[in-house]
């Protein structure tokens, strides 16, 4: 079987985050979320998270050198070896083609692209509820996706916040950002046959059902 080198793509709150952690889960493989790494370095205050703040809190893409770099790194890390789920790149057509490059390098390909559609109302909907841990990163939702105990991370007991780009003016330009720049990969990749669309509601069988199935259907696991 081929090893899964998936991209996710979708808009900010469409639900990526959560299914890429359990696509994550099932498939064995790390779920490699650029906008994750960027925090985990705003944090540290790194000199990556000082050159990505003001991008980050304008609701702007951070440059494509700094983040390619961040990520190739991140690839060469051993548990990215037998496969990967990219959450958050590329978000552009210049950044897919950064991508193959990389992982050309290594002989390695994507094959498969999974894009969450999902309107821009629910889009709003949705972000104004949610919450990460602030340990972990695991993605919450105030109705959607509750954790267990108010305000606590179910897989680490960290506290949960809300991220200070999900304010309606960033959210607002975000979304531009991936109507403008990151839809236009939706329509580059129907023609190497590997995108798949699914869609970003609640489905009666659960999540983790329908991240298995979609994983067989791929032929990622039997
Ligand atoms: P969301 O998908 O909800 O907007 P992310 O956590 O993926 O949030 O990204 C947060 C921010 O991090 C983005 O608004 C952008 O500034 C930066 N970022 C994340 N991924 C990339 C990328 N591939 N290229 C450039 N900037 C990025
Ligand atoms: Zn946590």
């Amino acid at each position: 079987m081929e090893k899964p080198n998936i991209i996710l793509l979708g808009a900010p709150g469409s639900g990526k985050g959560t299914r890429a952690v359990v696509l994550s889960e099932v498939l064995g493989v790390p779920q490699i979320a650029t906008g994750d790494l960027f925090r985990k370095n705003l944090k540290l205050m790194t000199e990556i998270g000082k050159v990505a703040k003001g991008y980050i809190d304008r609701g702007e893409l951070v440059p494509d050198e700094v983040t390619a770099a961040m990520l190739r790194q991140r690839l060469e890390e051993p548990d990215a070896q037998n496969g990967f789920i990219l959450d958050g790149f590329p978000r552009s057509v210049n950044q897919a083609k950064i991508l193959d490059g990389l992982l050309a390098q290594k002989g390695a390909k994507i094959n498969s692209v999974i894009y969450i559609k999902v309107d821009d109302e629910e889009i709003v909907k949705r972000l104004s509820g949610r919450m990460i841990c602030s340990k972990c990163q695991a993605p919450y939702h105030k109705i959607d996706n509750k954790p267990k105990r108010e305000g606590v991370c179910d897989k680490c007991g960290g506290e949960l916040v809300v991220r200070d780009d999900d304010n309606p003016d960033t959210i607002r330009k975000r979304l531009k950002v991936f109507h403008e720049t990151t839809f236009p990969l939706v329509e580059l990749y129907p023609k190497s046959g590997i995108l798949s669309e699914i869609k970003s509601e609640k489905s009666a069988n659960g999540l983790k059902f329908d991240m298995a199935e979609l994983s067989r259907r791929l032929g990622f696991i039997k």
